[in-house]
């Protein structure tokens, strides 16, 4: 048990106790959960086959990485699996230099580290992972990257590919942007007539009200 002070720099309540906390040490809690069908099957095949698996929407032809029970844009059920990469684009990366927890390990990660966007060939969503380059200067988007596989026996995660390696000598694509549409985008906004006027009424309103009470 001890005190502490709270917003208003007063360690007592507002009639004189004492403000207090409670001691309770450091908590450790285990827990699971499940995959499902599309994970499951995306981790087993990078663990035990070496391979990066996607799914194909059969209706816009998208394939995602990692793969998911529903298009994000036809709300189909992709029904195909395509391997994907091990090679692909880098579309963006950070060098991470403070403290982080992996959500995977619940341990803090040793920095830097690289986090990296790829897509991979063959599929037309990011993949996050990890690249073994800490130097932004000597990285650039639209780079060639490779998956590099953990040694057997690999772990069921997407640790099972231990990180992406610049591929030496590859050609940097460069990103295609769409044009920036011009069309101007027709906002309703307050004009001083309209919210001088939407003020008057609810003044009114206001008035209206203690009128009613007072009655
Ligand atoms: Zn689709």
């Amino acid at each position: 048990m001890g005190l502490y002070t709270d917003k208003r720099k007063t360690t007592t309540t507002p009639d004189g106790y004492e403000l207090l906390t409670h001691e309770s040490g450091p908590i450790e809690y285990k827990f699971n959960w499940h995959m499902g069908p599309f994970w499951s099957k995306y981790l087993a095949a990078m663990r035990d086959e070496g391979k990066i698996l996607g799914v194909k929407c059969p209706k816009c032809g998208i394939v995602y990485i990692p793969p998911r029970a529903v298009c994000g844009q036809c709300f189909v059920e992709p029904n195909e699996w395509v391997e994907v990469g091990p090679e692909g684009l880098l579309k963006g990366f950070t060098v991470v230099r403070f403290p982080y927890i992996d959500p995977n390990t619940g341990h803090l990660m040793k920095v830097p580290f690289t986090a990296v966007w790829i897509t991979l060939d063959g599929a037309d969503t990011r993949m996050m992972h990890f690249c073994n380059e800490l130097d932004e200067h000597k990285m650039r988007v639209g780079m060639p990257m490779k998956a590099v596989f953990a040694k057997k026996p690999r772990p069921t995660s997407i640790h099972a590919v231990e990180r992406f390696d610049i591929i030496p000598g590859g050609k940097v694509v460069e990103e295609v942007h769409p044009p920036r549409m011009d069309v101007p985008i027709k906002m309703e906004l307050p004009t001083k007539a309209t919210a001088k006027r939407k003020g008057a009424g609810a003044k009114k309103a206001t008035k209206k009200k203690v009128a009613a009470k007072k009655k």
